[in-house]
């Protein structure tokens, strides 16, 4: 085993971003839950209200503004799911893969925007 086991720090787990205190944030946040239909984009047919907006490419020390309020790199999502989603993700990362993306085309969006990477 090539990295020794360190207990997650806290805010490495959940990134406590000033900018989720911020009116632009609200304001984005409701217009990705209101295009998204308040609907969860984790589950298909998940049978919880959406009430967080969570970021498809996680957000990451020192993301830029543009991309952390970028409607293209959000989605509606519960808040069981999004949790749940936050620690695949960081599984995902500690193990070297991708994680699993939903299928944003299951909701009738027009047009899936491609992934910014
Ligand atoms: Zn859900």
């Amino acid at each position: 085993m090539p990295y020794p086991l360190h207990k997650p720090r806290r805010n490495s787990r959940q990134p406590t971003d000033k900018r989720y205190k911020t009116k632009r944030w609200l304001t984005v946040r409701k217009l990705v839950l209101n295009r998204d239909l308040w609907a969860c984009q984790i589950t298909p047919g998940c049978p919880w209200p959406a009430t967080v907006a969570d970021h498809i490419s996680p957000v990451y020390p020192g993301m830029p503004d543009w991309e952390f309020y970028s409607p293209s790199n959000l989605q509606a999502a519960c808040r069981e799911h999004n949790l749940a989603k936050g620690t695949a993700d960081r599984m995902a990362r500690v193990n070297g893969e991708d994680p699993p993306r939903p299928s944003r085309t299951a909701y009738g969006h027009p047009k899936p925007k491609p992934r910014i990477l």
